[in-house]
């Protein structure tokens, strides 16, 4: 049985692989003999991909080819360009080329590839970043991926054992860009992440920059003739080479003799050259007040979680500002009394932990490793791989009595004879053991089989492993999830599936309806299931994270209104998500691991324009709601909706005035959705009744987009269905009727597709909006390859290929299949 044994700490600024082998740990050096990997992919002209140390020092001479800290847009579409060759790459396949270069690194330090890993990720991360660093994992080769939130990891570098009681402890880690803080307990043998803050703006680089504008440049501009404005290039990269020197170096000495070489010249022609002493105590008051943030958050943390300090039963540092002795002093300072360990190399530590965490971890395909014998028995052994306490229950059972046994004595020996169980007799087919691990690592236990005269079998498994240590509490999902259902009055919720907080893995299953019937012979139909993470019954104000599309051209039979949809949602330990649909009526089931392109909000919205667009819109919506609750609705849902207001409105002048970068625009549009979130809420509790304006909405939208393909390409026939409906449609619509509006928004939307469909313009303009969509390169490789013959269709002007594509391509799309106006989901209640 082969165990993972490989930990990799995927770092914002570095990044760290290592390998053990029981409670041994190997860092694996890279090829500049280094522990650690700068995080920084460079591509240069001839477009060689360069990763780690040469990449972050051709940062400041080529930055338009240097890609760094892009663990930040993880899980986002936004391409990060690369000048000189004009390629664009994801956080995601950035992330792919930083884990092939450990890879490879571990291989030359280890001998065979691996294919397995334990990959952490910050305790933050939510699903999509989960699944985006998977899924780069998978870009880089590794057949088996684990991940592991990286305070959980540096808790078990750590050796944290519960030591006969529960205890709470911090992990504090100061990177190169973030600070993260966790406060962990450890519980029923398992170590978990109560709560967890930090400041994305805080790290070790901001105390580069005071070095830089505090005392190398003051000095310099005392010295040379700068010119007016920016420093140059040179001597910028000069200045931030040195400050991170001395950084560095003052973590150790009293002070340092800080050189600036290779400046360029100044106004005069003068070469700029600086020595200057620094002491580490003037270090330490420029970086005193930075580190005072990290304090008080720290102490905000535990106020919030009910904590007091003296509960702490220690604290410690991870990453590698944490070196800088006036951490350790302040955070002494401000805890008195809590242990604040730094005992372990904190740059190393948490691919140190991810290594020991998968040194309890069977590699997959692995189980069965060794051929068993021809002769042996085969054993079925539940025992856990990690076990807290000196002895371990071991249950196993044969299925099968090997020829010419009638009874049969099972013995399990730790390797290297330490223990023994001695012979115990298999009463009924099972037997029942405790075993004793030796030691604080993993120890194996080599199983034999006799029978009742003394014969000897081969037993299948031949031996099991158990690590003596901490079982890792799997994350708890950080947000819900659940699936949009659309109710009588085609109003669309999310039902949640997994409440927030639900411990993994999980699975999950419930039937619903299917919305409307799905032919095989309406090729351009589907039935959507919408997958959506967050808390608010408003589908659209929460997180899209995937999907279904049951396409008419896969089923043979109709699925009826009304039919039986099972939906089963697995999420694993990783927060890896498969939605899988099971249709009784056809016995069919659709398993296909979809990421949908998303209708990215927020990179779509780094105008500011654009974001008042969006905040607009929602006041508008918000009047809407409040004339309702004018009628309806209680002083405290007035008072609620005036408070939203007056959010939006802060919004909508934060936008005026808000610098034009992504940054904020992302951070307004996250406030504005999360408004929405709140409005929707308010909604919801205002809706009883009033779901017939919402249809009246739909029909009169659907009726005008039918109209208009009615009066340019309609059959005179079309034409009199159109106008039959419209007669049914409108009088449903004066009588109130639900049912009757439902029923004439679908036959306009089957009317509607239907001419559509003749034309060529219809499937051109598909083809056309699925090319445009942001995330396209998240689909499935046979999907893109289908979206590439698309596109060349439509350059040649293949209309049988584009309509193939398109057809092909609906299942990833949302909206696809009902035309224009079908992106609704296809399930009810
Ligand atoms: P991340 O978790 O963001 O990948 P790291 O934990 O690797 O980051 O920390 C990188 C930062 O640590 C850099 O800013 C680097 O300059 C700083 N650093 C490294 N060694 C030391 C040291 N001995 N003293 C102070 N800072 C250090
Ligand atoms: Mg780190």
């Amino acid at each position: 049985m082969k165990t993972v044994d490989i930990g990799i700490d995927l770092g914002t600024t570095n990044s760290a692989i290592a390998r053990a082998a029981g409670e041994d740990v190997t860092v694996f050096k890279n090829r500049d003999r280094m522990d650690v990997t700068p995080s920084v992919v460079r591509i240069d002209q001839s477009g060689r991909i360069i990763v780690g140390r040469r990449a972050y020092d051709s940062r400041i001479v080529c930055p338009g080819d240097v890609a760094l800290e892009f663990k930040r847009t993880m899980g986002q579409s936004d391409r990060i360009p690369f000048e000189s060759t004009g390629r664009e790459l994801t956080a995601e396949e950035l992330s792919a080329e930083v884990l092939k270069s450990l890879l490879e690194d571990a291989a030359r330090g280890g001998g065979e590839p691996a294919t397995a890993a334990v990959v952490t990720v910050p305790a933050a991360f939510g699903q999509l970043q989960c699944e985006a660093t998977a899924r780069a994992a998978k870009r880089a080769g590794l057949k088996q991926t684990v991940l592991l939130q990286e305070p959980i990891a540096a808790a078990i570098a750590y050796g944290i054992r519960p030591e006969g009681q529960d205890c709470r402890f911090l992990i504090y880690d100061l990177g190169g860009g973030t600070f993260d803080l966790a406060l962990m307990s450890t519980h029923g043998g398992q170590i978990s992440v109560i709560e967890h803050r930090g400041d994305s703006m805080l790290g070790g680089k901001d105390v580069d920059q005071l070095i830089v504008d505090r005392i190398l440049l003051p000095a310099i501009a005392a010295k040379f003739n700068l010119p007016p404005g920016e420093p140059s290039r040179q001597l910028r990269q000069a200045l931030y080479r040195a400050a991170e020197e001395a950084k560095i170096e003052l973590s150790q000495a009293e002070t340092f003799l800080a050189v600036v070489l290779d400046a360029g010249n100044d106004a005069d022609g003068d070469a700029i050259e600086l020595e200057l002493e620094i002491s580490r105590a003037a270090l330490e008051t420029l970086v005193t007040p930075l580190l005072q943030r990290t304090v008080d958050l720290c102490r905000t943390a535990l106020t919030d979680a009910g904590v007091e300090p003296k509960e702490l039963s220690c604290m410690l540092l991870v990453g590698g500002p944490t070196q800088m002795p006036v951490v350790r002093r302040l955070l002494a300072g401000a805890f008195p009394g809590v242990t604040i360990d730094t005992s372990l190399d904190p740059m190393t530590v948490v691919a140190r932990g991810a290594a020991l965490y998968a040194s309890t971890l069977v590699r997959e395909g692995d189980e069965a490793e060794t051929p068993a014998a021809p002769d042996a028995v085969a054993l079925q052994i539940a025992c856990e791989p990690v076990w807290n306490e000196p002895t371990c229950p071991l249950y196993g059972r044969v299925d099968q009595m090997p020829d010419g046994a009638t009874a049969l004595e099972v013995r399990v020996e730790a390797a290297g004879g330490q223990w023994s169980s001695g012979w115990v007799p298999v009463a009924d087919g099972t037997f029942e053991l405790e075993l004793h691990l030796v030691g604080q690592g993993v120890t194996r236990f080599e199983i034999s089989l006799r029978n009742e005269e003394g014969r000897s079998y081969p037993a299948s498994p031949a031996s099991v492993q158990v690590r003596r240590g901490l079982a890792v509490a799997n994350p708890p999902l950080p947000h819900s999830i659940g699936a949009e259902v659309v109710d009588e009055q085609g109003v669309a919720s999310v039902d949640i599936l997994f409440p927030r907080s639900t411990s993994l893995p999980a699975s999950v299953r419930k039937t619903y309806h299917a919305r409307h019937t799905l032919r095989p012979s309406e090729p351009d139909r589907s039935l959507a299931i919408k997958i959506w993470e967050g808390e608010y019954p408003d589908p659209e104000a929460n997180q899209w994270v995937g999907g279904l599309m049951i396409h008419a051209s896969e089923i043979e039979r109709p699925i009826p209104e009304g039919a039986d949809i099972e939906l089963e949602l697995r999420i694993d330990a990783s927060r890896c998500m498969t939605v899988e649909a099971y249709v009784p009526i056809l016995d069919q089931h659709f398993t296909e691991r979809v990421y949908v392109p998303e209708e990215n909000e927020e990179a779509a919205l780094d105008d500011a324009e654009e974001v008042r667009d969006v905040v607009d819109e929602q006041i508008d919506r918000l009047r809407t709601v409040e004339y309702q609750a004018r009628l309806v609705g209680d002083d405290l849902t007035r008072m609620e909706l005036r408070h939203l207001e007056r959010g939006l409105e802060d919004i909508h002048i934060e936008s005026a005035n808000a610098p034009r970068d992504p940054d904020s625009a992302r951070r307004l549009v996250q406030k504005a959705k999360e408004l929405r979130g709140k409005l929707s809420l308010v909604e919801q509790r205002l809706r009883r009744g009033s779901g017939l304006s919402l249809a009246i909405r739909e029909y009169e939208r659907v009726l005008g987009d039918t109209r208009r393909v009615v009066a340019e390409y309609a059959k005179a026939s079309e034409a009199q269905e159109f106008e039959i409906l419209e007669r049914e449609g409108n009088a449903a619509r004066e009588h109130g009727d639900m049912n009757g509006m439902k029923d004439a928004i679908r036959d306009l939307k089957r009317l509607y597709v239907r001419i559509a469909a003749q034309h060529d313009w219809y499937w051109t303009e598909w083809m056309e909006s699925i090319i445009a969509l942001p995330d396209t390169h998240l689909l499935p490789p046979e999907a893109r390859q289908q979206l590439e013959h698309g596109r060349l269709a439509l350059q040649r002007g293949n209309i049988a290929d584009v309509k193939a594509a398109v057809r092909y391509l609906w299942r990833y799309v949302s909206g696809g299949g009902g035309g224009a106006m079908g992106s609704e989901s296809g399930i009810r209640h």
